[in-house]
């Protein structure tokens, strides 16, 4: 079939996938593994996959989510580092990234082969329970309608993880051996400020400078700046700037009660499911949304087309039972906590256990770990108790763990 033929009648298919961003391309990858007699369409306004890279940690995923994520996985590193003042810790989880090329790749291939279809260039203009209408007016019939256009405008109060980025050659070798996911020994402006690094070839790196910060503003040229101090801090010199990218990521600090999940109980009511971003299917504490999105994805191509509204809604509501401790934790983070004093948080929760760490990344906390991560029993997390938490991180800043 192929990828694009606006001539021809356009065939009652299992699903209409609006957006082939993370989310939609995941779920095309998990049909393909799970359900590959099924149909489908994917509509997409402006490019596959767009301009990413995408990262999450081996424990974000179920050994399903594992297998149809795999095709598309451009690096993978057996660990990772994070970097403070005074503490430094490599993590014994692997750390995968995807670029989009090869998700465009693998996603193409897939669509472009029946029961797939791609169309690009198809912007869509309204998505129902079963039928899509495009901008220009024609329809999409199918028997369930996942709407994953990307992010809608927060409807609540967030903190940001926010982030400028470069991908670059060097003049000479460095020697990183794995994704340093924090350096935080970096000056602490605009909020918790550190430098993410992804070591892509031997004069090869991915430098992000990012900030949990309150507000959403991104200057470009500061960040730039941040990554070339970095760099020579580090003895290395750019060659040229391959690509860059850049991120506002919505760390919500309440509930967003106009949601998909918070809406009615009926599934009738629901419409199209809402997927990725747009649907909340992310991580509250980083904004991050690999692990959420492959376990919606590998929900709906799991089951029967005629419930599968029923239970995505069910799985909704439940995800945002359990958001609703991450979104306290950003609550402290964002409104209990100077700028400069969030370091000293991310410092103690990186001396945690391996295994908590990788829960709470993984959405997956269980209630020992939350009573760790609140009360700040040895090692101490986050404080119930505001003020002693803020002069205990005003008199020994990065030390409290
Ligand atoms: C630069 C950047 C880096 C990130 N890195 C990571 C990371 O490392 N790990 C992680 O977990 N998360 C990361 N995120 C966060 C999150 O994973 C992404 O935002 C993710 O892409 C969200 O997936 P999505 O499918 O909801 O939306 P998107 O991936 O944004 O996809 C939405 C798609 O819908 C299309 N579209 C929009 N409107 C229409 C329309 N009317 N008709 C048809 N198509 C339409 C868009 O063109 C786009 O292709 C990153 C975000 C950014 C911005």
């Amino acid at each position: 079939m192929p990828l694009s033929d606006a001539t021809a009648e356009p065939p009652m298919v299992d699903y209409a996938l609006c957006g082939a961003g993370l989310q939609n391309c995941l779920l095309v990858a998990a049909l393909r593994d799970i359900s590959p007699k099924r149909s489908f369409t994917l509509l997409e306004a402006e490019t596959v996959a767009g301009n990413h890279t995408w990262c999450f940690y081996g424990s974000d995923l179920s050994e399903r989510a594992r297998a149809f994520v795999r095709p598309m996985v451009t690096h993978q590193w057996p660990r990772y580092e994070v970097r403070f003042p005074d503490y430094f810790r490599v993590m014994e989880t692997s750390y995968s990234m995807m670029a989009s090329g090869d998700v465009a790749a693998h996603v193409e291939r897939i669509a472009s082969q029946a029961p797939g279809r791609l169309e690009v260039g198809t912007a869509v203009g309204h998505a129902e329970a079963e039928r899509v209408t495009l901008e220009d007016g024609t329809t999409r019939e199918a028997a369930v309608v996942v709407d994953a256009r990307g992010a809608r405008k927060p409807a609540v109060r967030c903190g940001y993880q926010k982030f400028y980025g470069e991908e670059v050659t060097l003049a000479e070798d460095h020697d990183i051996l794995h994704p340093i996911v924090m350096d935080a020994t970096v000056p602490q402006v605009d909020g918790y400020r550190f430098m993410y690094v992804l070591p892509l070839g031997s004069r090869h790196l991915l430098v992000e400078d990012t900030s949990f910060s309150s507000t959403a503003d991104l200057d470009d040229d500061n960040r730039r700046a941040g990554i070339r101090d970095w760099l020579t801090r580090q003895r290395l010199s750019i060659r040229h700037v391959l690509r860059t990218e850049r991120g506002v990521l919505p760390m919500p600090i309440e509930r967003d009660s106009g949601r998909q999940a918070e809406r009615g109980n009926a599934p009738e009511s629901q419409g199209a499911i809402e997927g990725g971003y747009r649907g909340g299917w992310f991580h509250p504490g980083t904004g991050y949304s690999v692990a959420l999105a492959a376990q919606l994805a590998e929900l709906v191509a799991g089951t029967a087309t005629d419930v599968v509204a029923a239970v995505v809604a069910r799985a909704a509501r439940e995800r945002e039972r359990g958001a609703g401790f991450y979104r306290l934790l950003n609550r402290m983070l964002f409104d209990h906590y100077r700028p400069e004093d969030r370091r000293s948080i991310f410092q103690r929760f990186y001396r945690m256990p391996a295994s908590l760490i990788e829960r709470f990344y993984a959405m997956a906390c269980t209630p020992g770990d939350k009573t760790r991560l609140l009360l700040g029993k040895p090692p101490r997390g986050f404080h119930l108790r505001r003020p002693a938490a803020q002069s205990l991180a005003a008199s020994h800043p990065g030390k409290a763990a």
